[in-house]
């Protein structure tokens, strides 16, 4: 399904300057992980739903998500070395090992790093899985948070990054952005947990 691409040469690049441009990444990841958290739109919204694109019905409802077939092996730009992300991941996590069943009625297998849990991975993971959300959650994403969401634009900058292609102004202009999105949702978050709770003591007012 995914591009297994054909192994080329890419240019050397300095141990210390590869370092430096997966630093950038992580920092670049953390805050995506950290918006994504925030809304927490997936699991109420998909993969507990029997809506869930792969769900496993009875065995595993739905909680496979995007994560079916190794989206993690997706190299989608030729130019970009991906070997020192990869070569991390697999330093700190190890061969993808799971070996779950195929998503019924469907013919095709959950990421190989996806568990009951959901994905092992913490960090290290490819532009593709940390970028990527389907059109309904871009949806929500503005209808909510007023956030345009461009996941093929936010992909391609993380990939530029690790090929160093993206830094100085550039770079700190990609994580203002993305620090943005982070400070909106918190904000909306909170507005709304404030509206709850308004709303609830309200309603025991009313029945004392
Ligand atoms: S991105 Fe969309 S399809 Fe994928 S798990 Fe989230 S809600 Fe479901
Ligand atoms: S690596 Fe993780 S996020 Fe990416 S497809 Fe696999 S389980 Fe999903």
């Amino acid at each position: 399904m995914f591009h297994e691409l054909i192994p080329r040469e890419f240019p050397q690049v300095e141990p210390a300057e590869i370092e430096r441009r997966l630093n950038q990444y992580l920092e670049c990841e953390a805050l995506l992980k950290q918006f994504f958290r925030q809304v927490d739109y997936c699991r109420p919204n998909c993969i507990t739903q029997s809506i869930s694109r792969y769900s496993k019905k009875d065995e595993i409802p739905g909680i496979v998500g995007c994560c079916s077939d190794d989206a993690y092996m997706e190299k989608h730009n030729p130019s970009v070395d991906f070997a020192p992300l990869e070569q991390r991941r697999r330093l700190k996590y190890g061969l993808p090992e799971n070996q779950e069943s195929e998503i019924q009625g469907i013919g095709r297998k959950p990421c190989r790093y996806h568990t009951i849990e959901g994905c092992v991975l913490e960090d290290y993971k490819p532009p593709i899985c940390v970028s990527y959300v389907c059109g309904d959650f871009v949806v929500y994403l503005a209808n909510t948070f007023g956030i345009v969401y461009d996941w093929k634009n936010v992909c391609e900058t993380m990939a530029n990054i690790l090929d160093g292609q993206i830094c100085g102004a550039e770079l700190e202009k990609f994580k203002q952005q993305l620090n943005i999105f982070v400070e909106q949702t918190k904000t909306r978050k909170e507005q709304q947990h404030q509206d709850d709770t308004t709303h609830i003591s309200e309603h025991l007012l009313a029945l004392v």
